[in-house]
């Protein structure tokens, strides 16, 4: 059997530190989903269509990654696609307490889907989207912390 993963987030924008997950994540998958989902509470800066474009061009080079969306509940979506499990990334404590909750949610909701938490290199453990477009937002540097195609989006963004 096809052993699938769906990687769920916002990804506004993806950064080293998803793609350092992605990889990891196929050493152990046979297929990766990357799952753009809406937050109704989150603003994001690039919209959806962005987002996916920036992905898939992240990835292109990787074989057995798909990139797609979803609205509503994720497990719904993981489901629908036959997924056997949820990879989510552990950055620092301060992460377990939110993604705990997360996985026992979603196990509640389908116990047949299993959470799978995979570490980041230690390089990566400040990084996050946020810290990212706060850095691009005051013409910082942020070539090292995202894939090229995200980089000149954010310079776009931030022209004006
Ligand atoms: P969400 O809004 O669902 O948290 P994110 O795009 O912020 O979406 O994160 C998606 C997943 O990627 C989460 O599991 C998060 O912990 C993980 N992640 C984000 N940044 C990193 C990083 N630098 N290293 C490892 N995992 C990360």
């Amino acid at each position: 059997m096809e052993r699938i993963a769906i990687y769920p987030g916002s990804f506004d924008p993806i950064t080293m530190g998803h793609l350092d997950i992605l990889d990891r994540a196929l050493r152990i998958f046979d297929k990766v989903i990357i799952a753009v989902g809406e937050h109704i509470k989150k603003d994001t800066l690039f919209s959806t269509k962005e987002r996916l474009q920036q992905i898939k061009e992240a990835v292109k080079e990787r074989k057995n990654v798909e990139v797609a969306h979803f609205e509503g509940l994720m497990i719904d979506y993981a489901k629908k696609r036959n997924a056997n499990a949820i990879v989510r990334g552990l950055r620092a404590v301060s992460d377990f307490e939110y993604e705990f909750q997360m996985a026992l949610m979603n196990r509640k909701l389908d116990s047949s889907i299993e959470t799978v938490f995979i570490m980041t290199r230690g390089m990566y453990s400040y990084l996050n989207s946020s810290v990212v477009k706060e850095v691009a937002k005051h013409n910082g540097n942020v070539t090292t912390l995202v894939p090229p195609v995200v980089a000149e989006a954010l310079k776009e963004k931030f022209r004006n």
